[in-house]
């Protein structure tokens, strides 16, 4: 039997109070989940799915942060990431299928139930980490911001764990941010719109279709297409199909490839699809999209209305007209993107990229 084992939150930043002392005392920083921006209006009396992202920059500002980043710049670096490691282990027939890491309840439970999974998974920090690794390493020495803090506002008390990487300086709950918003008397249905902060302050709508599930797989494929495989159309093009609770498959053609991909979301799905991996089945996967909550992020346990469908379905619809009306929907189209493989990153998946934004032991984490 696999026992249970607690996470010591008490050994990382966590509350309202902790974040306070870095906003006072540091070049203090936060990046904002693409979920939180179809959701923390219904906190307010807004309407479920209103897009409030403008008015949360103005919210952070006020409370004293000195830049406000989308953690869906992270999100379309990690999709330049994913992409590349996906076209190395379709070439050398390595690991395959590649499960996605970006969820850490998926990653803590695979490290305690499913050890033998671990190896597949893409090394791709999350969307967070890779805005606060960055935030580390590119702001403090090319650009000499000084003794920068990085907090981050997200859907899910998981993303807690993600703390222990050492990049990220404090998280906290979109309701947590609430609870801190109403004491500091700051109302978001106020405010006006406040922009995002350079230099990850700008995203296509693939970064933030990550907010859902099949958004991550969508997200990634759209880059690894038009750069490894010629164009094809968007996934949600294609028809999905329910193969068990929780798990969906969407076959496409990219280029000279042909991809078959799962789309795993909640605990069940989770489990249906690890056990029968175990028995040798589900192996014609090429990628494996997994997340543990119904909806994917907008379905968080941090956020308002936690657990409600009728909320987490207005916010992927929320998602998906973001999405349709958008200008650049792809990571690789992002110029901020692009300046920073030029200027920093160089090749995506390249030792520089390895070496900052990948993780080598996810035991280290979330064990
Ligand atoms: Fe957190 Fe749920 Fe998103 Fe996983 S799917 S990162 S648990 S909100």
């Amino acid at each position: 039997m696999v026992k249970a084992r607690c996470f010591n939150f008490k050994l990382i930043m966590n509350s309202v109070d902790d974040i306070k002392k870095l906003v006072e005392t540091k070049f203090a920083c936060v990046q904002v989940a693409p979920s939180i921006k179809t959701a923390l209006g219904e906190a307010f009396g807004m309407p479920t799915g209103e897009w409030v992202g403008g008015r949360l920059v103005a919210a952070l500002h006020q409370l004293g942060f000195k830049r406000v980043f989308e953690t869906d710049f992270g999100a379309e670096v990690r999709i330049m990431e994913e992409a590349a490691e996906l076209k190395e282990r379709l070439e050398k027939n390595d690991r395959l299928p590649m499960f996605t890491s970006c969820c850490p309840s998926w990653v803590g439970i695979c490290v305690k139930m499913y050890p033998d999974i671990l190896p597949y998974l893409s090394t791709c920090k999350s969307p967070m980490e890779m805005v606060s690794s960055l935030a580390k390493d590119y702001l403090v020495y090319e650009r000499k911001f000084g003794d920068v803090s990085i907090s981050s506002i997200m859907p899910c008390y998981a993303k807690k764990m993600e703390v222990k990487e050492g990049h990220t300086d404090g998280v906290l709950t979109a309701m947590e941010l609430v609870g801190w918003m109403k004491a500091s008397g700051v109302n978001l249905a106020d405010l006006k719109n406040g922009f995002f902060d350079a230099p990850f302050g700008m995203s296509s709508s693939a970064g933030t279709i990550y907010a859902s599930t099949g958004g991550v797989a969508e997200a990634t494929l759209r880059t690894f297409s038009a750069l490894y495989g010629g164009w094809c159309p968007g996934m949600h093009l294609y028809r999905e199909e329910i193969i068990a609770d929780g798990v969906r498959e969407v076959k496409l053609k990219c280029g000279e490839y042909r991809l078959k991909v799962a789309l795993v979301e909640g605990p069940s799905g989770i489990s249906n699809f690890c056990k029968a991996f175990r028995e040798g089945k589900n192996r014609d996967y090429h990628m494996v999209e997994m997340m543990n909550c119904h909806g994917g992020c907008v379905g968080g346990n941090g956020m308002p209305n936690a657990g409600k469908d009728e909320f987490i379905q207005k916010r992927i619809g929320a998602l998906r007209k973001h999405d349709d009306n958008a200008v650049l929907t792809s990571a690789h189209e992002n110029p901020l993107v692009k300046e920073l493989y030029k200027n920093y990153l160089g090749k995506p998946y390249g030792a520089k990229a390895k070496k900052i934004l990948h993780i080598d032991d996810f035991n280290a984490v979330f064990g």
